[in-house]
């Protein structure tokens, strides 16, 4: 049953939104991509401001660099509120720069050295997401590429973790790895630790990456499923797409402003396989706007049977 196996909150319960499941409604937990300048408590306060039930958010600066401090205070406070509000799980993302398999040796070291901190990091919220860019293989080709992110998953990963990282599915715009379900699956593959990895799917990406997830929605689903399974997939990136189908150039787009389109976007809320996950919006928006964005795909989840 795919509520049993993903549609916990982080009061560690089953939560409120059971009872929703019981009456025959769907369900998911919605959210968007939040500052993480003023700390956890205050995204806490700002997704609930917000009507989210779920977040995303930059571990560190999405260029890179130093960290901000944890204070465990200010985390006391988030958990609290988020037990409260039955938060679906939270994702964190990655910055932008991490590159697991760029070329100079120093770049490899760096990623290594910030997800190694983010994973300590991500323990003061426990059984939390943590979700990357697999890489860009900068012209040493897709398998070296493939090699390197499953070497480095393989020295940072560690079994005491409660925290599972998520593998984004990517639109394949210059030399990224992951723009297939193939190539995710040939990481997973080799990563030793593999109860501690998930997939992130981006609705932007996956089109962008050419899956016709407007017309052929229960196909790219069993696809995903054949290929990696559906059990590993743990979160959506629910974005629409400034350009077509296949263009590998990932421009996110506002919900039905874009080529996926809000009639395509509902199925996806709704779809009875993608029950009980959290569906982050990284689509280009002002709090007022997520605000919307957020009302409107609840609205799509509450009118439907
Ligand atoms: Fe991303
Ligand atoms: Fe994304
Ligand atoms: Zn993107």
């Amino acid at each position: 049953d795919v509520y049993k196996r993903q549609g916990r909150c982080m009061s560690g319960t089953e939560c409120g939104m059971l009872e929703k499941k019981q009456e025959g409604r769907f369900f998911m937990y919605i959210g968007n991509h939040l500052s993480s300048a003023k700390g956890y408590e205050a995204m806490g306060k700002q997704a609930v401001r917000l009507g989210g039930e779920t977040f995303a958010f930059f571990t560190r600066n999405p260029r890179g660099g130093k960290a901000k401090e944890i204070k465990p205070e200010d985390v006391e406070k988030f958990l609290e509120i988020a037990k409260e509000q039955h938060f679906g799980k939270i994702v964190a993302h990655a910055p932008y720069t991490m590159n697991a398999c760029a070329a100079k040796e120093d770049i490899r070291e760096l990623a290594h050295t910030m997800f190694t901190d983010d994973l300590k990091r991500m323990e003061y919220t426990p059984g939390n997401y943590y979700n990357f860019h697999p890489g860009s293989h900068v012209g040493q080709g897709t398998e070296t590429g493939i090699t390197l992110i499953a070497e480095l998953l393989n020295q940072v990963l560690h079994p005491e973790q409660t925290t599972t990282v998520l593998l984004e599915t990517m639109a394949g715009k210059g030399s990224e790895v992951g723009r297939n379900f193939e190539e995710l699956q040939a990481i997973i593959e080799r990563v030793d630790l593999k109860e501690k990895i998930g997939v992130c799917l981006d609705t932007c990406h996956v089109w962008d990456a050419g899956y016709d997830i407007v017309e052929h929605l229960d196909e790219v689903l069993k696809e995903f499923d054949r290929i990696i399974g559906l059990e590993r997939l743990k979160a959506i990136h629910l974005n629409d797409s400034m350009n077509p189908l296949g263009s590998h150039k990932d421009r996110h787009a506002r919900l039905g402003e874009g080529q996926i389109g809000s009639e395509a976007l509902q199925r996806i809320v709704c779809h009875e396989k993608l029950q009980g996950l959290p569906f982050i919006l990284e689509t280009p928006n002002d709090d007022e706007g997520y605000a919307a964005e957020i009302a409107i795909v609840k609205s799509w989840r509450e009118g439907l049977k």
